[in-house]
């Protein structure tokens, strides 16, 4: 019988891991595709090493703006594609190193429940004290004629485009359909992105889903909002977008992406025999992210939002800390996240609207980004920096969008977490030049 039998070696099942072999339980993992899960096959690693790719060529675009000569032609996405697999494999072959030099057993195969302490795989029953539900997501279309049509992609089979699309039509402006996007943009496609409700990103800070549809808009990304589509169709090789509007309009592309959502993956489970209680949303857990049955936990995308690669390992480490009697204390309240569109988004805590809805008392500072010295000499001026603080000064949300906000949103989250007034930082010095100093700008403006 092994100490904990996890299920999904994504990032949440391999940190999972990991971190019960340093507290001496002995484990099984068991996936049915590969080590690394979504994120480092088919999410996080491959857009951003292609948003990585994107920045780099509107960085050549700058040059050429400055007069300098940049030869890019003829354009092919094989050799990105390359570049991307080469990266998985590194990451890959790190963690299974890793996995493998910590003594944690591997299993490739779909599990299945059998009882509350048995999986079964490969026809073979493996019996555990502990069992760690970490199955994850995949993307869903929804249900609209022609949604299965050749070069209709999801966010998985756009990794196999052997073209660079001329005209792209996204269907969806959450964060997935907005990262490949605006990647696709810098690369040199028309992009459309056709979202059904009124902004970009709905569930992000109004003022940041504001500006993100100018800046997009501005760097020629045609944006339908508020705009259902009704079918698709092939015409001739293209593919007609057809939307509701209060006139009926059409759009034609080469490739459709939908990212429309993504799914909880629990239905190969055998959730119901073994009476684990579950939504559409997910697997229903406790604080202690424990399921409606004592000896089994569900962590990351397959308990629901937020759909993070981050909250998936502090899930896993939290459940093994459980396990092993530990105290283990992580802040899930204060979670960042970030969007990596062009200029990227980063946020913490709670948006304006959030705040409101609770009834707090509060105020907002919002600091420009075009008076830092770095954005100028980097020639990425757009963006700003808005905080909501309540009347302690401390803060309640943190929203950030501009070049590399990726990289400043910690400090936030840090001052989040720690939960003290912002006037006791006033004297924390940053370097200078650096985007950073927009926190000191914000400190000082206390
Ligand atoms: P997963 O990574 O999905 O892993 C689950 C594993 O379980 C998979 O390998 C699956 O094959 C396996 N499995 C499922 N069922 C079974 C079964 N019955 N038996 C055996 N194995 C099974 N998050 C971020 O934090 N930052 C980002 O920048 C980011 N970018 C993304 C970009 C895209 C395009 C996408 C799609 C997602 C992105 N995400 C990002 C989200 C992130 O990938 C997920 O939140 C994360 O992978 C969830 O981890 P997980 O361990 O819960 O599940």
């Amino acid at each position: 019988m092994v100490d904990l039998l996890i299920i999904g070696a994504g990032p949440g099942g391999y940190e999972a891991a990991l971190e019960a072999r340093k507290n001496n339980l002995s484990v099984t993992m068991i996936d049915d595709n590969a080590i690394g899960g979504t994120c480092l096959h088919v999410g996080c690693i491959p857009s951003k090493t292609m948003h990585h790719i994107a920045e780099t060529m509107r960085g050549m675009r700058q040059l050429t703006q400055m007069g300098m000569k940049v030869e890019l032609e003829p354009f092919s996405l094989e050799p990105l594609w390359m570049n991307k697999d080469k990266v998985v494999q590194t990451l890959t072959d790190d963690i299974t190193a890793l996995l493998k030099a910590a003594q944690v057993n591997m299993v490739f195969g779909r599990a299945t429940l059998v009882d509350a302490h048995t999986v079964e795989v490969n026809g073979e029953k493996i019996e555990a004290t502990n069992i760690l539900l970490a199955t994850g997501s995949r993307a869903v279309r929804p249900n609209i004629p022609g949604i299965n049509l050749p070069g209709v992609v999801d966010s998985t089979t756009l990794l196999s485009l052997t073209k660079l699309p001329e005209h792209l039509i996204v269907i969806g402006g959450g964060y997935i359909g907005l990262e490949w996007a605006t990647i696709f943009s810098a690369l040199g496609s028309e992009v459309s992105i056709v979202e059904f409700m009124p902004t970009l990103l709905p569930s992000a800070d109004e003022d940041i889903a504001k500006r993100i549809a100018v800046l997009a808009k501005r760097d020629g990304i045609n944006l339908h909002l508020s705009t259902a589509v009704s079918s698709i169709e092939k015409i001739d090789g293209r593919l007609i977008v057809n939307m509701d509007t209060p006139t009926p309009v059409a759009i034609n592309g080469d490739v459709v992406l939908v990212a429309t959502g993504r799914k909880p993956n629990i239905e190969m489970l055998n959730l119901n025999q073994v009476k684990v209680d579950y939504s559409p949303n997910g697997i229903r857990v406790n604080n202690v992210l424990q399921t409606s049955v004592e000896s089994i936990y569900a962590i990351g995308d397959c308990i629901g939002a937020p759909m993070l690669a981050h909250k998936a390992s502090f899930q896993g480490k939290q459940v093994v800390a459980h396990i092993a009697h530990r105290h283990l204390d992580i802040d899930f309240a204060a979670i960042p996240s970030v969007v990596f569109s062009f200029p990227e988004i980063a946020s913490v805590g709670l948006t304006e609207a959030e705040v409101k809805l609770k009834g707090i008392i509060y105020e907002t500072k919002r600091i420009p980004l075009r008076s830092n010295g770095k954005a100028v000499a980097n020639g990425e001026t757009d963006g700003f920096l808005k905080v909501i603080l309540d009347p302690d000064k401390k803060l309640l949300g943190a929203h950030i969008i501009c070049a590399q906000a990726n990289t400043l949103i910690s400090e936030l989250a840090l001052m989040y977490h720690l939960g003290r007034p912002l006037t006791e930082y006033t004297g924390v010095i940053h370097v200078h030049p650096t985007l950073s100093e927009i926190v000191q700008t914000l400190l000082q403006s206390l």
